[in-house]
């Protein structure tokens, strides 16, 4: 008899850094069940997404393509849903499946979400409290409020559709949570955690930006500076210096982020004990992540969009007894653009050739082709939009990280025209794990320049994204 196909249940989060998930080490939370799909499983440590912002990240976790193919390439780019996405092969080959919660690839008919038996989506970002949802329907779905929290609602939802399967098929559900992205409003069970205690700083929360390319001044995104009342939930004080703004509008931001992601762990807990209390645990591959990074103060920062580490690492961790053993790690360049492939791969159907991941199955089970990646490749469209992030294109290898900042929006929906000067950054990750300066400039790295920037071409080559001309120098 043929091996049962395995269940899938892919938990994706909205803005959740790998540094606020005790299980990568999170100095400043614990998240006891997600520590249970890494304790039980595998923790990725280099797993990155090919463009920091939610939009375009979720369009390629669907269609295994970069940003440039998919045309997602900002917030103000929504997805055909006529494209091939892994769902849509899987519901072909017979097996059950739904999204519930977030979406944000756009709405009506056009741009649904397609491919699934069973959809509950919120419009755009989503309410946290008494989200509106729109309902798998014609013409885009129907709109209705669900009274409650949005992250116990999407939990609900799942638990629902789970309960009611046909138990003979496998399935592949999507719960993909609202939490934790701005503007970070708890429910009532968390609202009084941290209450008596001072939250750990980051190293770099005062960073002032020097020995850097000058995007990284520029970004509109310090903590405290460019958040609102509603981000703060009180008024901003006028009259502190930056430093001391800064200091005091984290310990209040991150609080609240904390908040937001203890209720995502306790819902990640109802899913996880429906599954063992279902005897579905050996054949369900349980993944979690988050479409991007945050900065969580780090280098003063909230939000995400650069290609430096707290925003480009997403969390990655997956549980799956019956071919992965318990409390594995793996450093390897692993891409969101890869998930697809994986998905498909364990459920034995064929990876079509649009795909432009790979399936990373043998990494998870601690082997890892001779030929696996060496470096990947990033690029931020979004020039100037919200936050004032620079555009970007970018090579990041295990040890360097070349940054190409050519801040021209290149009439993408969503980019501001508005040029800059184009300017260049590496970084040692070795010697320099916080990015705080970079050596492009230092004649002593001029070779390893010189590598990466035929690296970096190779790759948009091979990614088919050449139609930026790099410039010299
Ligand atoms: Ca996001």
């Amino acid at each position: 008899m043929a091996a049962r196909r395995p269940n899938i249940v892919f938990i994706m989060s909205d803005d959740h850094a790998a540094h606020a998930m005790s299980c990568y080490g999170s100095r400043i939370n614990r998240t006891p069940n997600l520590d249970r799909i890494a304790g039980g499983g595998i923790r990725l440590d280099n797993c990155f997404c090919t463009n920091s912002i939610c939009t375009p990240s979720r369009a390629s976790i669907l269609t295994g393509t970069y940003n440039h193919v998919n045309r997602v390439t900002t917030l103000s780019t929504h997805l055909d849903n006529t494209l091939l996405t892994f769902p849509k092969l899987l519901q072909q080959a017979g097996y059950q499946t739904a999204i519930f919660g977030k979406w944000h690839l756009g709405q009506g008919p056009e741009h649904c979400p397609t491919g699934f038996d069973d959809w509950a989506v919120v419009p755009g970002q989503g309410r946290y409290h008494n989200p509106e949802f729109f309902f798998r329907g014609p013409g885009g779905g129907t709109k209705r409020t669900v009274p409650g929290y949005a992250t116990d609602v999407i939990t609900d939802l799942s638990l629902d559709w789970l309960k009611q399967r046909d138990p003979e098929r496998p399935f592949c559900l999507l719960c993909h949570h609202k939490a934790p992205h701005r503007p970070w409003y708890s429910d009532e069970k968390h609202a009084g955690m941290y209450l008596n205690e001072d939250i750990p700083e980051p190293e770099t929360l005062l960073d002032d930006y020097q020995g850097r390319a000058a995007a990284a001044a520029a970004a509109e995104m310090r903590v405290g500076v460019h958040m609102t009342p509603t981000d703060l939930k009180c008024e901003i004080p006028a009259e502190l210096p930056e430093a001391e703004l800064r200091r005091w509008a984290y310990q209040r931001y991150i609080k609240d982020y904390l908040r937001v992601i203890a209720s995502v762990d306790d819902n990640v807990g109802r899913l996880l004990d429906y599954l063992r209390d279902a005897g579905l645990e050996e054949d369900t591959m349980v993944v979690y992540t988050s479409d991007q990074g945050f900065f969580l103060g780090d280098h003063g920062w909230f939000d995400k969009r650069f290609m430096y580490e707290e925003s480009l690492r997403m969390p990655f961790i997956l549980r799956y007894p019956r071919e992965v053993r318990p409390g594995g790690r793996n450093a390897d360049l692993v891409l969101n653009v890869d998930f697809p492939s994986l998905f498909l791969d364990v459920a034995g159907v064929a990876i079509p050739a649009s795909f432009q991941g790979r399936s990373f199955r043998s990494l998870l089970s601690g082997r890892t082709p001779s030929d696996w990646r060496q470096g990947m490749y990033y690029r931020y469209w979004m020039n100037k939009g919200q936050h004032n992030v620079f555009a970007h294109y970018g090579i990041r290898t295990l040890r360097y990280k070349l940054i190409y900042y050519y801040a021209d929006g290149l009439e993408q929906p969503g980019a501001v025209a508005d040029r800059s000067e184009p300017e260049w950054e590496l970084f040692d990750l070795a010697n320099d794990p916080h990015e705080l300066n970079s050596v492009y400039h230092d004649p002593k790295h001029a070779g390893i320049v010189a590598e990466l920037k035929d690296e970096l071409h190779r790759l948009q080559v091979e990614v088919g994204d050449e139609r930026y001309v790099l410039d010299v120098d």
